[in-house]
């Protein structure tokens, strides 16, 4: 058996741009623990969720040594560096954010931080997102030094394939200690502002997320109310598995209704 002594190699990608303060800070923490390679949107693509460029072609620019940004969405970024800039030398584990904002409960649906990391976890990378829970001001001190210690753990045990974890770190205390949980819910709202724009034609903007629903002990929302970081495993099989069978009852009166009909 042969021992790699080569330095692990570890994509960094986000949904805030190549640019963005927590993405910095997630690279100087992670960079004393293996290879850095960015790869992350030209510009902001938050709640891009997981959307792919299909119909346009994307453009790839090096804006420095091992740093790549690209005109795409965090998928796309985290699909070309897997499929082609790293093609030759998988990564070894895919980091994506540090978000500037909470990816809790429903957030994860919308969100392009989480996304990246799917993508990553779907072409076979163990992948961790990252988000700081807070409007500002943005400290990532806290998270930063959580991430270097998770990153390490990653890095010597690896995580079960085709999983992935959402990491939301509290904004503007230090945290106390972490948390495994589950989803929470909002209740996704309603509000929607009408305006008219300057030459009098009417314009809609989908206002914030609704209040917190399912937010009771053991979900995402309850950890980081009470300064603890959440660490939810989520994968990407949607197959609601508890309704499998009610699903099947259900279709089988529904064939015999259409029978009972014709
Ligand atoms: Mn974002």
């Amino acid at each position: 058996m042969t021992v790699s002594t080569s330095r692990p190699r570890i994509l960094v990608s986000n949904d805030d741009g190549y640019f963005s303060e927590g993405l910095q800070t997630l690279v100087e923490a992670v960079s004393p623990l293996g290879e850095v390679w960015v790869v992350a949107p030209d510009r902001e693509q938050s709640a891009a969720s997981h959307a792919i460029s299909l119909h346009r072609p994307l453009r790839i620019k090096e804006v420095r040594e091992r740093w790549f940004s690209v005109d795409g969405t965090p998928t796309d970024c985290s699909y070309l560096a897997v499929n082609h800039l790293l093609k030759d030398n998988r990564p070894q584990l895919m980091v994506s954010g540090i978000n500037h904002g909470a990816n809790l409960a429903d957030d994860i649906m919308y969100s392009g931080t989480v996304a990246a990391a799917m993508e990553a976890a779907f072409l076979g990378i163990p992948a961790i997102a990252f988000s700081l829970v807070t409007r500002g001001p943005f400290d990532f001190g806290p998270a930063g030094r959580f991430a270097r210690a998770l990153v390490t753990e990653a890095l010597t045990r690896p995580l079960p394939p085709r999983m992935l974890l959402n990491v939301n770190i509290p904004g503007g205390v230090e945290p106390d200690g972490y948390v495994i949980t589950r989803q929470g819910r909002h209740s996704y709202g309603s509000n929607v502002v009408e305006k008219e724009d300057p030459r009098g034609r009417t314009w809609w903007w989908i206002g914030a997320a609704g209040p917190e629903m399912d937010a009771g002990p053991g979900t995402d929302f309850h950890a980081v109310r009470f300064g603890h970081i959440s660490i939810t495993p989520i994968h990407v099989d949607l197959t609601r598995y508890q309704a499998l069978e009610q699903v099947a009852g259900w279709v089988g009166g529904l064939a015999a209704s259409m029978e009972a009909k014709s």
